[in-house]
C-alpha cells in the first residue's frame, strides 16, 4: 500500500536521507527508530507530501494524516471545529463528534484548544487524523511530551484505533520501549540508512537490547 524506492534528501549538500527503501502492507504497524538528528522527521515529512524536495520514487495513498509532536490545533476554533477542519460540511460534524467519542473527548467538543492537558490535545489531533479515514498515519514523536503515565495511556488508544481503523502506520519515535509495545515491525535509521527490519516481539528483552545497540 506504501513504498519508497531510494529516497534521498540533502540539506546543504549534507546528505540526510541516503537512500531509503521501505515498503507498508496496509494494517501495519511499523515503528521507525533513529537517533535525535538521524533524519526520521525527514523521511516521515517526505511520506506526508510536505517536502517536495526528495529526490526518489514514493508510493503513497491520497488519504494520509499526520500527528506531530506538538497538536498543532487551531487556538481560535473549538475542539470540534479543529477536528473537522477543511471537510466538506455535510456530514462533518457528526463524524467529528464520532471521532471525539472514539478518542474520549465528547465533553470537550466545545473547548478552546488552549483548555486541553497535553494527553488530550494529543487525543483531539488524534481524532482530526481518524476523522479523514486514512489510509496511511504518520505519527511523529505523537507522546514525546507528554508524561509517562499519559503516554502509557495513549498508547493503549491507539493500538485499539489502529486494531478497528487498520491505517497503515508510520511511527517516529526515539523510545524504544514505545516502538516494541505498539509496533509489528520496527526499523532504525541510521546514516541516512535504514536498517534490517525487526519483528516486534512485546516485553522481548533481547529485541531491547539488539535495539539499544543498534541505536548506539
Ligand atoms: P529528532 O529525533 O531530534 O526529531 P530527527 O531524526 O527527526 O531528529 P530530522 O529533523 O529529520 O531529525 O533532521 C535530520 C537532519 O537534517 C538534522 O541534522 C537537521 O538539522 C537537518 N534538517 C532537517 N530539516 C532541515 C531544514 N529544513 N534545513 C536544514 N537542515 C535540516
Ligand atoms: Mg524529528
Amino acid at each position: 500500500a506504501v513504498s519508497a524506492t531510494d529516497l534521498h534528501r540533502s540539506f546543504d549538500g549534507r546528505e540526510v536521507l541516503a537512500g531509503i527503501d521501505l515498503t507498508l502492507r496496509q494494517g501495519e504497524f511499523l515503528a521507525l527508530l533513529g537517533r535525535s538528528g538521524s533524519g526520521k522527521s525527514t523521511l516521515l515529512r517526505a511520506m506526508a507530501g510536505l517536502d517536495p524536495e526528495f529526490t526518489g520514487r514514493l508510493l503513497v495513498p491520497e488519504r494520509r494524516s499526520v500527528v506531530f509532536q506538538d497538536h498543532r490545533l487551531q487556538p481560535w476554533k473549538r475542539v470540534l471545529d479543529n477536528v473537522v477542519l477543511g471537510l466538506p460540511r455535510a456530514g462533518a460534524r457528526a463524524a467529528g463528534l464520532t471521532a471525539l467519542e472514539e478518542v474520549g473527548l465528547t465533553d470537550h467538543a466545545r473547548a478552546w484548544p488552549v483548555t486541553l492537558s497535553g494527553g488530550e490535545a494529543q487525543r483531539a489531533a488524534l481524532a482530526r487524523a481518524l476523522v479523514r479515514d486514512p489510509q496511511l498515519l504518520l505519527l511523529d514523536e505523537p507522546f514525546g511530551a507528554l508524561d509517562a503515565l499519559t503516554r502509557l495511556r495513549m498508547h493503549g488508544l491507539l493500538r485499539e484505533l489502529c486494531a478497528r481503523h487498520r491505517p497503515a502506520v508510520l511511527l517516529v519515535t526515539h523510545d524504544v520501549d514505545e516502538a516494541i509495545a505498539l509496533a509489528d515491525r520496527i526499523i532504525v535509521l541510521t546514516d541516512g540508512r535504514l536498517g534490517r527490519p525487526h519483528q516486534a516481539v512485546r516485553g522481548s528483552a533481547e529485541l531491547r537490547t539488539e535495539l539499544l545497540a543498534e541505536l548506539g
